[in-house]
């Protein structure tokens, strides 16, 4: 499965590492334990994304390497690089506006990525694992292939790919893979506590005052089966908060008894809403964002869609209550 990937890394020398937009923690990790495992095979290496890092991850990039697309002098940075490598992302859409300079140089490039429906033409090589939990794990398996050395900063940041996709073990794409990839970290010196400590239990004041107003808007139809949960630009502000500080909060309403689906809609601009979708498994939350232009996964999926925001929760509502488990009982 790697040697087509290993041979692209071997016959360049100068690469550029990317993810998608708004970088989780699964992007971020990979992306940074990428870099450590091509400048341990003496390539230069260049991280840029095409939106920043969220506040909570930045331990992860201690020396502030993580170039953002379209900041001064970026464009002029991916001059002389030979080709990219791109992780967690497999479509254009979700790459962002780096994907435009990726295309328009002609950059060969590779992917590793674990989400459903890769896109035709997107790179040349791509490693496309759905059943990974993380792409995290895939980056492992790549150095394990190459006989490359798993040290601390790479632990650091795979374990937490690994344990942002799984929600710490928790979700059900948690399986015997993760959890031993997730075990070689640790004896590779990753502390689980600490990095668990980092990434999930650092949330920002902002985030804390963001909680009432975001979970005060709780809606449900279809005896709770099917939950909603919004925030506007205005609480956002308000609470002098950004929309990272958000993370998580979905999957609070997704602990309630019986709900089957949680949608989360975050006005990002008035006619600009980020969806996000999160199932309890009875439901496809990749087919209704597939159904609105996004993707993801089974159980986790995500779009933008056109406001007002009262407008995108009345379509995307309804869309869902078309799906056989809300009709009723
Ligand atoms: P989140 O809700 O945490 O932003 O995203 C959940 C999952 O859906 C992630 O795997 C993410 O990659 C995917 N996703 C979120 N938004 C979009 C989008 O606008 N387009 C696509 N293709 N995937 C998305
Ligand atoms: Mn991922």
């Amino acid at each position: 499965m790697w040697y087509p990937i290993l041979r692209f890394i071997d016959r360049h020398d100068s690469f550029v590492v990317t993810s998608h937009i708004n970088p989780d923690g699964d992007a971020i990790g990979s992306e940074v334990a990428l870099t450590h495992f091509l400048r341990q095979r003496g390539k230069s290496v260049l991280v840029m994304n095409s939106t920043d890092t969220p506040e909570v991850l930045r331990f992860l990039d201690p020396d502030d390497e993580i170039r953002i697309y379209g900041e001064p002098g970026t464009k002029n940075e991916l001059d002389g690089i030979d080709a990219a490598i791109i992780v967690d992302v497999n479509n254009w859409e979700h790459l962002g506006h780096i994907g435009h300079a990726l295309q328009s140089r002609q950059m060969p490039r590779a992917c590793i990525d674990h989400h459903q429906e890769s896109m035709e033409g997107f790179a040349e090589h791509t490693v496309s694992d759905t059943s990974a939990a993380a792409t995290g794990i895939l980056i492992l398996e790549l150095i394990r292939a190459a006989g490359g050395q798993v040290t601390l900063p790479i632990a650091d940041a795979l374990y937490a790919a690994i344990i942002t996709d799984t929600g710490t073990f928790r979700f059900s794409n948690t399986d015997t893979r993760a959890l031993r990839a997730a075990a070689e970290l640790c004896d590779a010196g990753c502390n689980a506590f600490e990095m668990h400590r980092k990434v999930f239990g650092s949330k920002t004041w902002g985030a804390g005052r963001m909680l009432g107003p975001v979970l005060s808007t709780l809606e449900s139809t279809a005896g709770g089966r099917l939950a909603w949960i919004s925030a506007t630009l205005e609480m956002v502000n308000n609470a002098g908060a950004t929309h990272d500080d958000m993370d998580g909060f979905v999957d609070l309403v997704r602990s309630i008894k019986g709900v089957e689906l949680v949608v989360f809609f975050k006005e990002m601009s008035e006619g600009d809403i980020k969806v996000s979708l999160r199932s309890n498994g009875n439901v496809d939350a990749h087919a209704i964002a597939k159904h609105f232009g996004g993707g993801g996964h089974l159980m986790a999926s995500g779009m933008r869609v056109p406001g007002p925001l009262q407008h995108a929760i009345d379509m995307v509502t309804r869309e869902c209550l078309t799906l056989p488990v809300f009709s009723s009982r």
